[in-house]
């Protein structure tokens, strides 16, 4: 098991002109035994940051340290890290036993009936030990997953990496997939760095979620800091579905006025003080379909869900999204007005887009 410390990582591909800054910044500990969950838009650096943990990439800046130990210059064999990737990256040729098996027989000097013994092992903690004698070809994507899985486990790392390994599967499947890895991650008690796109994946998994956008590292926090009290615009934005509504207003002393005729009045006017104008955010649970409200809007689509309605509005010019009991249906082009409590109402500047008031 490791601590994983990082520290003012930094990763430029490319020379000359065409330098492309791909992680900058990074500062980020993992803990012993965590579950870190690395999100993020396409392009915003989880896999780089992932290789270089693993020691795949020589970084451009910055250091990486297990438990104190200092492996930036180690390559990446030299570390104790176990790797999982989206598309399995199994040996088609070998059998589920000599998949799983293969790490060992490249490190150790154990006998194959020994090793054998391990595959079993491994393969009966992940429900495949039916499969050992079947080739990569003859499985199910969930069944190739877990031979991926199976093989990262064998190894006894300090650390797990595993890139986007659920993105392959089907809906339901990844579920499944999500919570067996999760109790399977604090079965073995080995620190995971994990990579998703998908902010539904990170916070149902990560004991953290480390948010990056453009290189950078946005927050880290556990799923319900980085819900509650994001600390940008981009990470209210990220994180949370359907997304937040987000406007900009103009601000007269305790009063609010928006798009569409929206206007509230604050109780407490200390976060918009000496403002003109200021970033709105408000989550569509935190409004309530009222007859007289500060936020007036045009239906345009309603979406029963079954258990409750996702209702689609217009407020002037700005698409705004709330979730409703699902009594509530509107018709389309109705007019109707929303209410929301001054603690659910999210502030953002509007040059920094860093929060000045969050839940
Ligand atoms: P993510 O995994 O979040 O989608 P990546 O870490 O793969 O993002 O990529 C981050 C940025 O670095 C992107 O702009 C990508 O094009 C660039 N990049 C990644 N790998 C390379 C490489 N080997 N050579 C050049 N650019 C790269
Ligand atoms: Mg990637």
């Amino acid at each position: 098991m490791a601590t994983i410390e990082i520290t003012q990582l930094r990763k430029e591909f490319g020379d000359g002109d065409e330098q492309i800054v791909a992680v900058e910044d990074v500062d980020l500990t993992i803990e012993d035994g965590e579950f870190m969950v690395f999100v993020g838009p396409s392009g915003c650096g989880k896999t780089t940051t992932l290789r270089c943990i693993a020691g795949l990439e020589d970084i451009t800046d910055g250091t990486i340290e297990f438990d104190d130990d200092d492996v930036t210059d180690q390559r990446a064999r030299e570390r104790d890290v176990a790797m999982v990737f989206q598309n399995y990256a199994l040996y088609p040729h070998m059998s589920v036993r000599k998949n799983i098996g293969f790490p060992l027989r490249l490190s150790t000097k154990q006998s194959t009936d020994e090793i054998n013994e391990e595959v079993k092992d491994v393969a009966e903690m992940l429900g495949i030990e039916e499969l050992l004698g079947d080739k990569p070809k003859e499985l199910s994507g969930g069944q190739q997953q877990r031979v991926a899985l199976g093989r990262a486990i064998i190894r006894d790392p300090e650390v797990f990496l595993m890139d986007e390994p659920l993105s392959n599967l089907d809906a339901k499947l990844r579920s499944k997939m999500r919570t067996e890895l999760q109790e399977l991650q604090k079965d073995l008690g080995v620190t995971t760095a994990y990579v998703t796109h998908d902010q539904t994946e990170a916070m149902a998994m990560g004991d953290r979620i480390a948010i990056l956008n453009n290189g950078r590292l946005q927050q880290v926090g556990t799923a319900n800091e980085v819900y509650r009290e994001p600390t940008n615009e981009f990470v209210a934005g990220f994180i949370g579905s359907p997304s937040i509504n987000l406007f900009t207003a103009e601000v007269d002393g305790a009063t609010l006025t928006g798009p569409g005729g929206f206007r509230y009045e604050l109780d407490d006017t200390s976060p918009v003080a000496d403002r003109d104008e200021v970033r709105v955010g408000i989550r569509p649970e935190d409004m309530q379909l009222v007859e007289d409200g500060s936020v007036p809007s045009v239906v345009t689509v309603v979406e029963n869900m079954g258990n409750e309605n996702f209702l689609y509005s217009e407020m002037g010019e700005i698409n705004l999204t709330t979730r409703v009991d699902s009594k509530m249906n509107p018709r389309e082009g109705a007019d109707v007005e929303f209410h929301f409590d001054e603690e659910d109402l999210y502030l953002f500047d509007l040059r920094t887009e860093q929060a000045i008031k969050t839940k």
